[in-house]
């Protein structure tokens, strides 16, 4: 099997019936990118800049961030990378900032929330981000957003950064795309006023589905409530990518579920245009992409998305596509 897979490692991801869909990689630093080359991988649809914060005394310096952006984006040539702007807080902590406990850090200040108050850490890896971005194809994105307003405050940032750039002589890619994270319930059910303003939409389900079916992704007692197959989320996703589609944008997703062998034949059903996931599952995934039909997928989609259960759904894709 692993021959056949390595057969398609330069072959682009089509359907059986000619559809194009792009497969790209989760990474979480520089030294990631060999393995999206060797598995195929069309680009990076997530690179988790956290690891560049963590485990350290202090905060990385622009110059540090500048340099693994730029390793990364050279790497990658022509092709996409989708840099996440620091996604800190919830599980993930940072010893030197000293931040407060909180009781629901799931719920509390991360992420985007944490630098938006904090401009001072966020200029820093807009900085780097912009510096490096004449070595490659990249694309920004902002995490756990909520409101179109903290869309607008951290794209004004970048903007500020980018005039200050600018001034200072620096020369950067007039080209890059600002996206935003879809992981949070609201922002979901927001999409289409969302989808005027981002110039496309990642959808992170790792979170989205902990927020919807309020389960916490950590802990096992609630771990059947996690359920990437439930009709809710099929019903969010769906109307996410409808919601880009209907303004030209690009609608991705880089959680768990976009490499999952169920959930991919209802994702291309669903008309997701991008799918983002650890690199070993992308050689995997255009095999199996090559065997459906997409237009047959998407003449199950008023049935899937109106089915009553997760379990429902499952069968059902089980059935139609043998496994
Ligand atoms: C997600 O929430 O789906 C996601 C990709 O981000 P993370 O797993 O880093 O929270
Ligand atoms: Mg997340």
């Amino acid at each position: 099997q692993k021959r056949e897979w390595a057969k398609l490692k330069n072959e682009p991801t089509k359907s059986a019936d000619g559809v194009n869909v792009e497969l790209v990689a989760n990474i979480g630093t520089p030294e990631d990118v060999s393995g999206v080359i060797s598995n195929g991988g069309e680009g990076v649809g997530l690179y988790r800049t956290e690891f560049l914060y963590m485990g350290k005394s202090q905060l990385p310096t622009e110059e540090e961030q500048f340099n693994a952006y730029k390793s990364v984006l050279e790497q990658l040539g022509e092709k996409p990378v989708v840099v996440r702007t620091l996604d800190i807080g919830g599980d993930k902590e940072l010893d030197y900032l000293d931040l407060p406990k909180e009781l629901n850090p799931f719920l509390g200040f991360r992420a985007i929330r944490l630098c938006l108050e904090r401009d001072d850490i966020f200029r820093v890896q807009l900085r780097a981000l912009l510096r490096a971005s004449v070595h490659g194809n990249l694309k920004i994105m902002f995490p756990m957003i909520a409101t179109l307003e903290e869309f607008r405050q951290a794209k004004a940032i970048l903007m500020e950064e980018k005039d200050r750039l600018i001034s200072e002589g620096h020369s950067m890619s007039d080209s890059i795309e600002i996206g935003i994270m879809v992981e949070i319930p609201s922002t979901a059910v927001a999409a289409p006023q969302f989808a005027k303003e981002v110039d496309f939409f990642s959808i992170g389900t790792n979170d989205l589905i902990q927020y919807t079916m309020a389960a916490d992704r950590m802990n096992e007692r609630v771990s059947y409530l996690y359920q990437p197959y439930h009709p809710a989320i099929l019903n969010l996703v769906h109307h996410v990518i409808e919601a880009a589609h209907a303004e030209g944008k690009w609608a991705g997703m880089c959680g768990e579920m976009a490499g999952d062998s169920i959930a991919i034949p209802i994702l291309l059903g669903l008309g997701l245009d991008e799918f983002s996931m650890s690199a070993t599952s992308i050689l995997p995934a255009r095999t199996q992409i090559r065997d459906l039909s997409k237009a047959e997928l998407v003449g199950y989609k008023d049935k899937l998305l109106s089915m009553s259960t997760a379990d429902e759904v499952e069968q059902f894709i089980r059935e139609k596509t043998n496994q």
